[in-house]
């Protein structure tokens, strides 16, 4: 884990010890932390979850594995602060954050889930995608004025559509009233209420702007695109803000806490990052998601970003939008080297490795595994390595494979430039499970020419998620949710002049051609 700010002292001998909890449940593993009232870490547990691939391009979840992983981390972040500590503790609040597009349909009598969880990098759907974008008038862009997405696999309602046409009692529970969809937030908060027993259905704005049916303006789901994919409101959970009270946990060891908290797990870094209008973070995990905060503004993008939402703290409260680009393959990119192609034992060794090369040697890694999001959005692109010589050692492969990840950014960062005024925009803010990499890091201000800065803390995804919920009920107070603490982050300056960076990204743009149109290859 990364280093956290010191908790704060221990409350008086025998006073209990107050805390914000956050679950955080991302794409390879999910994760709780403790929280106490200086946003210090008091303690945390993590455990990682079994991917599923059926075949090629699709990647799916077990939901009760899912949802097992949660109470697991729940009893081992309690159990460790109490080891810690010593002492008994108070959860105040509880936050949650989740991968976002990963879609699940479940039955409201049973609880049972009515398939596996179809993650939000799985291209089962492209055909689906295919089809809707020559039917409808609009083409590729059909629903992006209300939603702000383009036609792509990424998103929920084309998994629900593929479920609808692909899965008996997908369908058999959604004409009969039983099946109730959700994001992994919704599924985690129905469990945590008492599912099948009396289980909350709400989900937060900006999980269901992933969705494809959310209007973005009114952030309630448009019900015409709701039925044009086959599903009714009945189906749908209540939509809420990110920061109000969404039920109480049922039982357990958190039995009568409050879930305050709700975020998609990018819109939770823009809080953690406590990024205002006009400043943007990029989030380095499995994949890679950079988003610029642009206020109480909906801004169109004619560059391939998306417009999203970013984050409302209450109900009453001015809601945030933002322009994001996606990027499906940045950490995962790592996962591969060490578990497909052997190349390294760990992903911290890429670091090492790739920092015995002074350069990748003329070597250009596209890792578009499952197609290319944005700001490209082709699906039949898939991945190339290229500019071998006899000279290539497994130390270029990997020093490339890290360059990927900050070319990949600086597409979205001049998407970004293109779409919307970034001049305020001073640094870059980096978090996620990736930006530990101190060589990425200078990779990534040496390739965008921009000063990056990272912080102390790099959970932010699992800290916005706490301070959200926090905010409240009263745990923490508006200013400390809103502002950047001071001296709580690391520098990272552009160290290669222009023209180099310059050179080595239209190297990038060449390889990006090469990627594209490859499917059928991979298809054989
Ligand atoms: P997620 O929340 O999407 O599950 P995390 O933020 O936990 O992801 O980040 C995990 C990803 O970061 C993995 O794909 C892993 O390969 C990558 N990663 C972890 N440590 C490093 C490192 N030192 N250098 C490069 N990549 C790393």
């Amino acid at each position: 884990m990364s280093a956290a700010p010191a908790a704060a002292a221990a409350a008086p001998a025998g006073a209990a010890m107050e805390v914000a909890a956050a679950i955080d449940q991302g794409t390879q593993s999910t994760r709780v932390f403790l929280f106490d009232r200086a946003g210090g870490v008091v303690a945390s547990h993590q455990v990682p979850l079994r991917q599923i691939y059926p075949k090629a391009g699709w990647c799916e979840h077990d939901p009760m594995l899912i949802w097992g992983t949660v109470e697991a981390c729940i009893e081992g972040a309690l159990a460790s602060a109490r080891e810690k500590l010593g002492q008994d503790v108070q959860v105040k609040a509880l936050g949650i954050t989740n991968q976002r597009e990963t879609t699940v349909l479940w039955s409201r009598s049973t609880g049972e889930p009515l398939h596996n969880a179809i993650v939000w990098l799985d291209n089962r759907t492209s055909e689906v995608c295919a089809r809707l974008q020559e039917s409808l008038p609009g083409g590729k862009d059909h629903f992006r004025p209300v939603t702000g997405l383009p036609i792509s696999t990424y998103f929920s309602a084309y998994k629900v559509q593929w479920l609808l046409e692909n899965c008996d009692k997908v369908r058999a529970a959604v004409d009969s009233g039983d099946a109730l969809f959700g994001t992994v937030d919704s599924w985690l908060i129905w469990q945590l209420t008492g599912g099948a027993r009396g289980g909350v259905h709400v989900t937060d704005a900006s999980n269901a702007s992933r969705t494809n049916m959310l209007d973005l303006r009114t952030r309630q789901w448009h019900a015409p695109f709701v039925e044009l994919f086959g599903l009714n409101l009945g189906v749908m959970p209540r939509v809420a803000s990110n920061a109000e009270v969404l039920g109480h946990v049922k039982e357990g060891p958190l039995a009568g806490v409050p879930i305050s908290g709700c975020l998609g797990d990018q819109q939770a870094a823009l809080v953690g990052q406590r990024c205002g209008r006009g400043e943007a973070k990029n989030t380095y995990g499995t994949g890679c998601f950079m988003l610029l905060n642009t206020g109480s503004e909906l801004v169109p993008s004619t560059h391939g970003l998306l417009t999203t939402f970013g984050y409302q703290l209450g109900p009453k409260a001015a809601p945030h939008y933002a322009l994001e680009g996606s990027i499906a393959v940045a950490g995962l990119g790592i996962s591969w080297l060490k578990d497909n192609l052997r190349l390294i034992d760990s992903a911290d060794e890429s670091e090492a490795l790739a920092a015995s090369v002074p350069d990748t040697g003329g070597v250009y890694f596209v890792p578009a595994f499952s197609g290319l999001l944005a700001p490209h959005w082709i699906e039949d692109a898939r991945g190339v390595l290229l500019g071998m010589t006899g000279f290539t050692t497994r130390a270029h492969v990997v020093r490339a494979m890290l360059e990927a990840i900050c070319f990949q950014t600086r597409e979205v960062l001049d998407a970004m430039r293109a779409d919307a005024d970034m001049s305020h925009m001073a640094v870059l803010r980096v978090d996620g499970g990736a930006a530990k990499n101190d060589l990425l890091m200078q990779l990534q201000s040496d390739l965008l020419h921009v000063p990056v800065s990272r912080p102390l803390f790099q959970e932010t995804t699992a800290l916005g998620a706490a301070l959200a919920a926090g905010l409240a009920v009263g745990f923490y107070p508006h200013d400390f949710v809103t502002t950047h603490p001071e001296n709580h982050s690391t520098l990272f300056r552009p160290a290669v002049s222009l023209d180099n960076s310059e050179k080595r990204y239209a190297h990038w743009r060449k390889a990006v051609s090469r990627s594209l149109a490859l499917a059928e290859l991979a298809d054989q």
